[in-house]
């Protein structure tokens, strides 16, 4: 080809790759794909999850991601952060108001009360899945994230409180990350001890407006205690000097906030009584508690929850108790990552090498033996042909500990060759029986 031509060639080739990229279509902005590298840890946590919460006789619920925008108003409260503008709402084609669940407890609630489960029962629920809420999206804050949500009805505790706070406890210890985590506990008494204290703390702000942001003087007008939960470094002297609310509390509160306290120091388990923390949501009562960590920079709190017994009447439900608690499985999985918690996770154990056309057949046969034989094994047969060369090659990319070679002479002789992958040891031919007799040994528990 001419030099000219080339040239043009190369022209419309680089204007095209940079359409193909502009036509694109990217993830939305705070949504992320988890790549096959990295959902082994995902499993692995999901696993242990499932493990703890099944070692309390805890049961799952599966509530829908969609829910009908009057439930989060009037549970999470209109005056909230989430409420007031982290929300997907949207209309559907029934005019009706929906919205992508920015939590987790309102639709578990909803759910258990449109099923009748609340009637003299006690229950122990968890839920797991994405959340969504339209905030600004920075590490360890994203618009679709993945909490593991618990929820129990029907105890006023604080003995239910405090296996709640156990349960996280035991989570910690067996994902190896104890050390770097802390609980944080506070007690927001009943509607009445915090409207009492709301008064002061509204004469103590009014005193000092000229110290308040611009988000704070709105919420004074509309909800005041969140002020004590803003984030803005210049308002934590403020807020370090405003009135307590534990001065507030009545007998019932403090007797349920002393004998949790008392319960967690019999058990071992130490936490800081933080009188500022007040939470993001409306409907807790007495008991609220963070797992925080320093290793997360500003989005330390890993996992948040509390008590909400007036939650159930406030969405049409007989009083009753309820008490729980939502993870963020980002933090948490950010958290094991930067604590080098990380277990080694192979997605392929043994990788079959097929060279020619008899083994190609064979080699298909034999593997669906012995993933009948071996139960746990991961076995994956090299597709696509190739030499020995470049399949060996692929087994060792994709981290196999060992690979079977199937070859014509090996069918020929019935038999197998099996090759460590990690280790110096040699080359072994074996038997159809010998060979799944070794990967059932590979496999038996320690
Ligand atoms: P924050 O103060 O960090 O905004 P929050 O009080 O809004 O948290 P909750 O609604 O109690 O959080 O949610 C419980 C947990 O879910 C949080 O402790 C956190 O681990 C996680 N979480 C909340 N919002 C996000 C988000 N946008 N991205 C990732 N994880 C989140
Ligand atoms: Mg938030």
């Amino acid at each position: 080809m001419k030099q000219k031509e080339l040239q043009a060639l190369k022209n419309f080739n680089s204007c095209r790759s940079k359409l193909n990229m502009a036509n694109n279509i990217q993830a939305i902005r705070g949504m992320h794909d988890v790549l096959p590298g990295q959902t082994p840890l995902w499993q692995y946590v999901e696993q242990m999850l499932r493990e703890v919460l099944s070692a309390y006789g805890y049961s799952e619920i599966r509530p829908p991601l969609v829910e009908k925008t009057e439930l989060f108003k009037r549970s999470i409260g209109e005056v909230t952060d989430i409420v007031e503008k982290e929300m997907y709402t949207f209309d559907d084609r029934n005019g009706d108001s929906l919205t992508l669940r920015p939590e987790g407890t309102a639709g578990c609630l909803r759910a258990c009360l449109e099923h009748g489960l609340l009637h003299n029962q006690v229950h122990r629920l968890w839920y797991y899945g994405p959340m969504y809420r339209h905030e600004r999206p920075q590490k360890g804050r994203y618009r679709q994230f993945i909490q593991l949500g618990v929820e129990t009805y029907g105890m006023p505790g604080p003995d239910i409180d405090a296996e709640l706070i156990l349960i996280m406890d035991r989570l910690w210890r067996s994902l190896g990350i104890r050390d770097k985590v802390r609980l944080q506990l506070n007690s927001l008494g009943n509607i009445a001890e915090r409207l009492a204290y709301r008064e002061t703390l509204v004469g103590y702000f009014q005193e000092r407006l000229d110290e308040l942001d611009e988000d704070s003087l709105r919420r004074l007008e509309t909800n005041p205690l969140r002020i004590l939960d803003t984030k803005n470094p210049a308002m934590q002297k403020l807020i370090a000097n405003a009135p307590e609310l534990m001065d507030y509390l009545g007998d019932d509160s403090l007797k349920h906030f002393n004998l949790l306290t008392a319960t967690l120091d019999d058990l071992g388990i130490s936490y800081e009584i933080t009188t500022r923390l007040v939470r993001g949501l409306d409907y807790y009562s007495k008991t609220v508690f963070e797992w925080v960590t320093d290793e997360l920079g500003s989005q330390g709190t890993v996992c948040a929850g509390g008590r909400y017994d007036g939650l159930i009447e406030q969405l049409g439900g007989k009083a009753n108790f309820a008490v729980g608690f939502a993870m963020g499985i980002e933090r948490l999985l950010a958290l094991i990552e930067a604590s080098g918690a990380v277990p080694l996770a192979r997605s392929v154990d043994v990788y079959m090498i097929r060279v020619g056309e008899t083994a190609e057949r064979e080699g298909l046969r034999f593997a669906e033996i012995i993933r009948n034989e071996v139960p746990g094994l991961k076995l994956q047969v090299n597709c696509g042909g190739g030499s020995f060369k470049s399949q060996f090659k692929k087994a060792d990319k994709i981290g196999a500990e060992y690979a079977i070679i199937l070859g014509d002479d090996e069918v020929s002789r019935g038999e197998f060759s099996i090759k460590p992958l990690r280790s110096e040891q040699g080359q072994q031919t074996l038997s159809r029986q010998q060979t799944i007799a070794f990967l059932q040994e590979l496999c038996r528990p320690d």
